[in-house]
């Protein structure tokens, strides 16, 4: 079935040559089950003048032949990005310098956040080390359906989930070290059906290492964003991190801080802030380094319960849910501050 669509396919040539699109490689990602036909029309010039005409031309030719054809055009020059991510418009990594400094907990409130905001948002765990977003989102022992196409993501509280946790056995995650991690990631990224999303969000091991270069090379990031508490040790850290993705070769915009912990308010002293990790450092190091700060998050029961109940808490309303709303707007308002439509910020 296959040949005979090639064989028809052959026959469309590129307007101003002898040489067919099949000839000239043009023709990619064929698949012919029964009647049904896609494949992928790709060229080499970015808007070629000629795309719309010849996909039309294709689909004509094999619909008379009894065929339901559907050719997706794609332009070479925008594949800075694996087909996956096509349409997904931005891609942004989270990161801490530490671990424990709530980085899952804060990709995952603002996942739900975004979503909250009416965005499309999928989440990347990438967090090798304690992969805790299934936890995080009442997935844990699931299996993603793997199909023909690729890995079906997880979807709960309308995010889409892939984490290195699903494949992994529970406490393995040690073995995930070196290139495994990095092709675990990629797999992830790659292979994961993401559909159309507005925000996929990559929740990075904490530090720097080989996943965080994986990830710049395999995908064009919009940017990062970097979470820590106002502790010194941490914000030491996270200015490595920050460093780390704005040094040359890598040149991955930071789009801000997400201080976390910022505060304790008791119940029954609902006025009270008691800063248990000191006062405003990563607002300090934000201005430092003339980034903005997205958020100051408080320390709250309610936030480690949600945590562990696979229910986010800014799902449930209050200042928590306030917060991360909050935060959700000032990273999509920088996102669309960036200039752009460029590598990194592809505006469709
Ligand atoms: P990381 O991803 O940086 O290792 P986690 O997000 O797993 O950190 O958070 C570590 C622990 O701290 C978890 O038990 C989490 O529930 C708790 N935690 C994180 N942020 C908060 C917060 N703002 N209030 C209360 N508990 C929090």
């Amino acid at each position: 079935m296959q040949e005979r669509v090639k064989e028809l396919l052959a026959r469309v040539v590129y307007p101003g040559t002898s040489k067919s699109l099949a000839a000239l490689g043009m023709v990619q990602a064929l698949r012919a089950e029964g009647r049904e036909v896609s494949f992928r029309l790709v060229f080499t010039r970015s808007g070629d003048p000629f795309a719309s005409s010849l996909k039309g031309k294709c689909e004509a030719l094999l619909r008379e032949h009894g065929y339901a054809a559907r050719a997706e055009v794609v332009f070479a020059g925008d594949l800075e990005r694996p087909l996956s991510l096509e349409r997904v418009r931005h891609v942004v990594a989270i990161s801490s310098g530490k671990g424990g400094v709530g980085k899952s907990t804060v990709t995952s409130n603002l996942a739900v956040a975004l979503v909250g905001e009416g965005f499309r948002v999928g989440i990347v765990d990438a967090d090798i080390f304690g992969p805790s977003i299934p936890a995080m989102f009442g997935a844990e022992g699931v299996r993603p359906c793997v199909v023909e196409e690729g890995v079906e993501p997880v979807e709960r509280h309308g995010v889409k989930l892939l984490s290195i946790g699903f494949f992994a056995e529970p406490g393995a995650a040690t073995v995930w070290r070196g290139p495994m991690a990095s092709n675990a990631l990629r797999q992830m990224i790659e292979e994961g059906r993401w559909g159309e999303l507005d925000f996929l969000l990559v929740d990075l091991p904490p530090g720097t290492s080989d996943i965080h270069l994986t990830l710049v090379q395999a995908v064009a990031l919009s940017g990062a964003v970097v979470v820590s508490t106002p502790q010194r040790v941490a914000l030491a850290d996270a200015e490595r991190g920050i460093n780390m993705f704005e040094s040359p070769g890598i040149d991955v915009p930071v789009l801000g801080i997400v201080e976390n912990m910022s505060w304790f308010t008791p119940a029954e002293l609902p006025d009270h802030r008691y800063y248990l990790f000191g006062r405003e450092g990563a607002s300090r190091l934000a201005s430092s380094r003339g980034l903005p700060l997205l958020g100051q998050i408080p320390i709250v029961q309610g936030v480690m319960e949600g945590g562990e109940s696979g229910r986010p808490a800014a799902l449930d309303g209050g200042p928590v849910a306030g917060a991360f709303r909050e935060a959700s707007r000032r990273l999509v308002s920088v996102l669309a501050s960036l200039p752009g439509p460029g590598r990194r910020v592809r505006v469709k």
